[in-house]
């Protein structure tokens, strides 16, 4: 008979969307495994008190998925050399929730690694979206932020690079909840002001651009 070991050797954190459980037991991580189909924004990450063969954490979630595509999970492993810079991430996809558990269960009870033939070396792709962060955020607020520009000196367009007062603008589209700023000098709604909290710069404006519309 297999008993489920009630704590892990290394111990582990066991983290969620707005969910943090401090030496959790694997009867914890099962329900929160179990409880990833119902919420596609949810996540289970495990957090081992050390390092486990260079990895810091290994991360579940159960994406949400389009029309024709299959039911799925991604695992993931993070691995962290002398720095949090220095890391690397592998993915894999999996439909099979046999296989999730077994890694789940040996990362866990055993503080062992599966074999990562078959997953795949993302950290080029996370590094970009991390360094790319400042980007997607303050994309945010270009929709929808017409009292919100209202209280800015400055706003800036990241199509055509122009810096002027939200008092320029004449133009706005209808949005759910507000409404959205037309640039006034190149007609595209790219217009975000000050209050974004992000510089409203030559510079920023152009990585705006290049991320954007390139
Ligand atoms: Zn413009």
């Amino acid at each position: 008979m297999r008993f489920v070991r009630r704590r892990s050797r290394v111990g582990f954190d066991l983290l969620g969307y707005q969910k943090y459980t401090k030496d959790a037991t694997l009867g914890q991580v099962y329900h929160a495994l179990a409880c990833l189909r119902e919420d596609p924004s949810d996540f289970v990450r495990l957090v081992p008190h050390h390092k486990i063969s260079g990895s810091v954490y290994l991360h579940v979630t159960h994406p949400l998925v389009g029309f024709g595509e299959e039911d799925r999970y991604l695992l993931e492993f993070h691995f962290e050399k002398d720095s949090p810079e220095d890391f690397r991430h592998f993915r894999v996809a999996t439909s099979d929730l046999r296989f999730v558990v077994g890694v789940i269960t040996k990362y866990f009870e055993r503080a062992r690694l599966p074999s990562l033939r078959g997953w795949r070396d993302v950290t080029a792709i996370l590094r970009e979206e991390i360094e790319n962060a400042d980007l997607i955020d303050a994309h945010t607020f270009s929709t929808n932020h017409r009292s919100q520009l209202a209280q800015d000196t400055v706003c800036g367009c990241f199509n055509c690079g122009k810096i002027f007062s939200p008092g320029e603008i004449q133009r706005w589209i209808e949005d759910p909840g507000d409404e959205t700023a037309v640039c006034p000098y190149c007609g595209i709604n790219a217009v975000i002001g000050e209050s974004c909290g992000y510089p409203i710069t030559p510079e920023f404006l152009a990585r705006m651009r290049r991320y954007w519309f390139f």
